[in-house]
């Protein structure tokens, strides 16, 4: 249940009265009324009897399990760059991991002109096995940070664990967690400490309802603005990386009205069938796309196989490919 209190209500002594009633209180951070999400954690406690509390103005029941989300606005202002399904689409790309101080700035040299406003590219990589390529770390953040602020860019890069959030936040525009991540409630509750917007990758095996709640989660601990990333989730068939759910961007972006863009690489796994999901993407009403590109894909440290040549981006872009 929602509860909103009157305007001239102690929200303190509110909070105790409900307390003593048997319910879990949570206050809504950054709601417009002073609210309360309640939980009846030990017995049973209807509507009335919370309208009898005289601090109580109003009790929505049913109510949705992610309030904040539900506000959050249509279009979100990531530094300079609006995203949302109101605006032209915004444009991620950059290499799987930033490889060297050399690689980035030269990408981001090509990129800008094609029309990127952020250059993505992780220093904490999350890979399958410890003996592959980790990431540069610090190094990466400082190489990425200057790349990208030498073009007049913006930086998208992941935060793998609560002890580096700091860190990442003091170089990152928009801090990506990456899908193993979506479900790690205590590193979305630290990033929002950094006050930073955050681009949440959907889990790959997570439902929508799922992904839902990880967006409150970061929300609700301070993070300022939420972009949604679909990356592809889990399916029998190995024939692609991951199974692009289109179902889903048209579901968030149609029927949510929530900013949503595609990573048709991580999807894919594979370079050749990268334009069509791209464009399908579009079509099916995302806000945007992240796309893994790299000088000389054939000699990337990690992701090589799914990562397009400046040539095949552009041509992603001018529908050529
Ligand atoms: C990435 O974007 O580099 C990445 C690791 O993606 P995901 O978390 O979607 O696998
Ligand atoms: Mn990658």
């Amino acid at each position: 249940m929602i509860l909103t209190l009157k305007q001239n209500a102690d929200p303190e002594e509110a909070k105790r009265e409900l307390t003593r009633l048997g319910l879990w209180v949570t206050e809504l951070q950054g709601a417009p009324a002073p609210q309360f999400v309640v939980h009846p954690h030990s017995r049973l406690v209807e509507k009335d009897d919370l309208l009898k509390i005289p601090a109580v103005a109003s009790v929505a029941v049913n109510a949705s399990k992610h309030p904040l989300l539900d506000n959050q606005p249509r279009t979100l202002k990531i530094g300079p760059t609006a995203i949302g399904a109101a605006v032209s689409p915004v444009l991620i790309a950059g290499p799987c991991s930033v490889e060297s101080s050399e690689q980035i700035h030269s990408l981001a040299e090509l990129l800008k002109p094609l029309g990127v406003t952020f250059l993505r590219g992780g220093a904490f990589k999350p890979r399958t096995s410890p003996y592959d390529f980790q990431g540069y770390r610090e190094k990466a953040l400082r190489w990425i940070r200057s790349a990208a602020s030498a073009h007049g860019m913006g930086v998208v890069t992941e935060v793998l664990g609560a002890p580096e959030v700091e860190l990442v936040a003091e170089f990152a525009d928009l801090i990506q967690i990456g899908s193993r991540n979506m479900h790690n409630f205590a590193l979305l509750q630290h990033v929002g400490k950094a006050g930073k917007p955050v681009l949440l990758k959907r889990g790959m095996a997570a439902t929508v309802e799922e992904w839902f709640g990880a967006a409150e989660h970061c929300l609700a601990n301070g993070v300022p603005a939420v972009v949604f990333c679909e990356r592809g989730i889990r399916s029998f068939d190995p024939a692609t990386r991951n199974v692009l759910d289109l179902g889903a961007v048209a579901l968030l972006a149609h029927v949510h009205k929530l900013p949503v863009i595609v990573d048709p690489s991580h999807a894919a796994g594979r370079r050749d069938i990268i334009p069509a999901l791209a464009r399908g993407s579009l079509a099916a009403g995302a806000a945007g796309l992240m796309v893994e590109v790299h000088e000389d894909p054939g000699t990337a440290l990690s992701d090589g196989p799914q990562a397009l040549s400046i040539a095949e981006f552009r041509s992603v872009l001018t529908g050529q490919a």
